[in-house]
């Protein structure tokens, strides 16, 4: 089959590998209709997520078609389409019992602290990923779920994670009528964190970001108010005039480790493989909340940290609540809110690659050039 592959640094590749088969009673393999590159990807592609080996298959975003199931498989049939959520997780540890499936304690071996991810590195399993013709999907019983008949497959793939995990930030962050809601990143979980707010009841939304063509969306697709923070020598400051001095009720923070403005941390982390992550998204989201307030973090962040304002956090009463979403928990709710009308998930999406052309994909979301927000990767079998 065809699939993305990782040769190092900036440099991605499609390749020949073999089609994956059943390992386990639980297996699936999953032919793959769409996929979507990542914001998080990019921390793969820019050679700073530790233990990102040659040869691995990215993409943790793909929906498709059963092709195979293996002999205990119980609630796929070959020929189902499903999405398949970003974790991979088995269902039934203590923390899966628990509906934390980003969490769960059975499925990578390399770390606790996180459990499975499809296509992100060995730190978080090695399973490989989506951006390809087939992928193996392990637990298939607990993961994929089959796509309602009336949601295409470019509105399902964006609820594999950025959907998802948009919307989790919402619900992380304690959003209650009236409330006054800043995003930071108007990347795809941005925007539909931002959307998610308005869905729980909040009386404005500011959303953050630099690139003014994302801000526009932020403004036409989140109906949000926008603040470029390249514009101001403190954007803390800024929010704290938009919202009476107090700062905001509730702040999402959907940047993570991509935040510009502090080079030297990034150039650290690529040298040392350490993916870090500058804090500086989240000491703005400390700083710009109001006293007593949420802070909800969803940027993608790797193992080692540092420089976290956690003084200030505490000597203002915040609530600081994270995970990786569990994508599928979300599931039930989204599918309500499309079927309403209330929201069309690809309405983020802005390119479109055949899979043999993912190397222009990935310089492209990379580079943010020519307006990109969300591209979906279509392999040819598809
Ligand atoms: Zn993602
Ligand atoms: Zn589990």
């Amino acid at each position: 089959m065809r699939a993305m592959v990782y040769r190092g640094p900036y440099k991605v590749r499609v390749e020949e590998k073999d089609v994956p088969r059943i390992e386990h009673p639980n297996d699936a393999v999953v032919r793959v209709v769409r996929a979507a590159i990542c914001g998080s990807d990019l921390h793969l592609y820019h050679g700073m997520m530790p233990d990102t080996r040659v040869g691995h298959t990215f993409g943790h975003e793909f929906v498709g078609i059963v092709e195979k199931v293996g002999s205990s498989v119980q609630n796929l049939q070959v020929g189902d389409r499903v999405m398949v959520p970003f974790n991979v997780y088995c269902g039934t540890c203590f923390f899966c019992a628990r509906g934390l499936y980003s969490n769960c304690h059975n499925v990578n071996p390399n770390a606790t602290a996180i459990g499975g991810i499809y296509g992100y590195s060995h730190s978080t399993g090695g399973y490989d990923g989506g951006q390809a013709e087939y992928v193996r999907v392990p637990f298939a019983d607990v993961g994929p779920s089959r796509i309602p008949e009336w949601l295409s497959d470019d509105d399902a793939v964006l609820m594999t994670d950025a959907l998802a995990t948009g919307y989790f930030g919402a619900q992380l962050a304690d959003v209650v009528e009236g409330d006054t809601v800043v995003v930071l990143g108007a990347g795809p979980v941005g925007l539909f964190a931002a959307r998610s707010a308005w869905l729980m009841g909040a009386g404005r939304v500011i959303v953050v970001d630099q690139l003014e063509y994302r801000l526009e969306k932020a403004r036409e697709f989140a109906y949000a108010e926008t603040v470029n923070f390249a514009e101001h020598d403190d954007v803390v400051v800024a929010l704290k005039k938009a919202t009476d001095g107090l700062g905001a009720d509730r702040v999402i923070e959907a940047v993570g480790a991509e935040a510009d403005g502090n080079l030297i941390q990034h150039v650290t982390a690529a040298k040392l493989k350490l993916q870090g992550g500058s804090p500086v998204a989240l000491n703005w989201a400390i700083d710009a909340v109001r006293k007593g307030g949420t802070v909800s973090v969803l940027g993608a962040y790797g193992p080692i940290f540092s420089a976290v304002k956690f003084g200030d956090a505490m000597n203002k009463g915040l609530t600081l609540r994270m995970n990786q979403a569990p994508a599928a928990r979300q599931w039930p709710r989204l599918l309500e809110h499309i079927q309403a009308g209330y929201l069309k998930p690809s309405d983020v999406v802005t390119h479109r690659f055949e899979l043999e052309d993912i190397a222009e994909a990935y310089h492209v979301m990379s580079s943010k050039l020519d307006g990109c927000i969300k591209p979906l990767i279509v392999p040819s079998a598809a």
